[in-house]
């Protein structure tokens, strides 16, 4: 087969994989302009240091030797399939790389023959790459769960980022849809990663280059969402404790895309890429905004709403908390007003030093009034037109999401507004005399637990949200 026959197929192969921050384009090259973007094979992620850097994001093999019921490359489906070998892998980097296509290598694999198998297999493309031609530039690898420890030691030396991929929210699930994978958890070996994390930052005997050699750039992990029924509080609840116990970098959320027909799969034609966006919002208030998972979301609303913002979400939730005066607030709830973010906040501290601002002032300042303008007072006003109402205020927030946004959500997903007779997850907003109620507070002991809990099913609209609702479909 020839190499391109082979960058096909495997490029093609790897697209479902998410753990990088965006996929490629597909643009042609047009004469008499610079440049071009293909679907299969660019992606783009952040290096430790926060550059934008592109990769080649391609599988070693699509040859894979479990049956795993959602994933295209199982070996009972009827696909063409390829391998590189590790020489024709670093050369197609190293050629890609020097042509400037690509600042970096995305790779994962099918698993030829047994895990440990096929990780040699990567090591060796990689350390061709390392060593023979000296590349030293980002190289994200996708490491199987159940390699042996030192397999995964000689991998992480030679990558900046390893991601394991825990696949679903829960151990019934991926049993369920992954059992040849059930068997080996993902916990552990990121469990042993960090470990070797911590070990290489500790070991001060070591220069500082060898002290940040084991997997520099951290690890990260990515579920599938919607093909196992978890709600998106089961998610984020997990996710936080990826993140405090395990330590990672990155949790990924990947919108279940049907590729086959399976009675244990979903019957829904496709996931909303809107409920994955809305995760990865509630993720990164999570990360950088100080939000504990139960002020986003509870157990009795355990679905995210569709049609606004985590972060308008919880403002409406705590409305008796705004409006706030923005020339006095702490930085601390600064961060909290929907429409200003990390940046904002920082330059509205550092401008309110010089004078007190007004609605002009935070315009020039990127701050998002569009949003922000309903929590906010300047020197004691609010913004023209602005009914401090929360009911107006969510109709308001909610009104573009009636466009073309909302059309993404598909059959199966959430809709407020349909008047479908199935149950329909709730949303976390509700009427703020409810919702000042502290919610119920359900906190996971260990990652196993919050693993092996059952996924909570949707609920039906508690009362408080009626009125909404009924206006709203009328
Ligand atoms: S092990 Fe990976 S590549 Fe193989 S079938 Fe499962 S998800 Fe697909």
């Amino acid at each position: 087969m020839e190499l391109l026959d082979k960058l096909t197929i495997l490029a093609d192969a790897a697209k479902y994989d998410v753990a990088c921050t965006s996929c490629g384009v597909n643009r042609q090259a047009v004469k008499g302009q610079l440049g071009s973007a293909t679907s299969a094979g660019i992606c783009h992620t952040f290096s430790a240091d926060g550059r934008c850097v592109t990769l080649l994001k391609v599988l070693l093999s699509n040859v894979c030797s479990y049956d795993c019921a959602y994933c295209v490359n199982r070996r009972s489906n009827d696909i063409p399939r390829a391998t590189f070998s590790a020489r024709e892998l670093a050369e197609l980097t190293i050629g890609f790389y020097r042509r400037n296509y690509i600042e970096g290598l995305f790779l994962s694999s099918g698993i030829l023959k047994n895990p440990d198998y096929t990780t040699e297999r990567m090591c060796e493309a990689i350390h061709i790459l390392r060593e023979d031609y000296g590349f030293r530039g980002y190289i994200h690898a996708k490491a199987i769960p159940g390699t042996s420890e030192e397999l995964l030691v000689r991998l992480g030396v030679l990558v900046d980022r390893m991601s394991l991929n825990i696949e679903f929210p829960s151990e019934k699930s991926l049993k369920l849809l992954a059992p040849e994978k059930a068997g080996e958890s993902a916990l552990r070996p990121m469990a042993f990663v960090r470990d070797g994390i911590k070990a290489n930052y500790q070991d001060k005997r070591l220069s500082t280059v060898r002290r940040t050699r084991f997997v520099p750039a951290g690890q990260s992990t990515q579920m599938i969402v919607g093909a196992s029924p978890e709600s998106d509080y089961h998610i984020l609840k997990l996710s936080a404790s990826l993140y405090q116990r395990l330590e990672l970098q990155r949790v990924f959320f990947s919108a279940y895309i049907p590729i086959n027909s399976n009675p244990l799969l979903p019957a829904t034609s496709e996931v909303s890429l809107l409920r994955e966006h809305r995760l990865y919002q509630a993720d990164w208030l999570m990360r950088f905004y100080e939000f504990d998972v139960d002020e986003i979301i509870d157990e009795e609303h355990p679905f995210l709403d569709p049609l606004i913002d985590p972060k308008c979400n919880w403002a409406l939730n705590h409305i008796d908390q705004f409006p706030v005066e923005v020339n006095r607030v702490p930085y601390e709830m600064l961060l909290r007003i929907p429409g200003i973010g990390v940046r904002g906040a920082k330059r509205v501290v550092c401008a309110r030093r010089e004078r007190s601002l007004r609605f002009e002032d935070l315009k020039r300042l990127n701050i998002t009034l569009k949003r922000a303008k309903y929590f906010i007072t300047c020197n004691g006003k609010f913004a023209d037109g602005v009914l401090f109402d929360p009911l107006s205020i969510y109709r308001e927030l909610t009104r573009q999401a009636k466009g073309r946004r909302f059309k993404g959500v598909l059959d199966g997903q959430l809709s407020l507004f349909d008047e479908k007779s199935e149950p329909a997850p709730t949303s976390a907003f509700s009427l703020p005399a409810s919702v000042l109620s502290s919610p119920t507070s359900v906190l996971p002991a260990a990652l196993a637990s919050a693993s092996a809990k059952p996924a909570a099913q949707p609920a039906t609209l508690p009362p408080a949200q009626t009125p909404i609702l009924a206006r709203r479909a009328s």
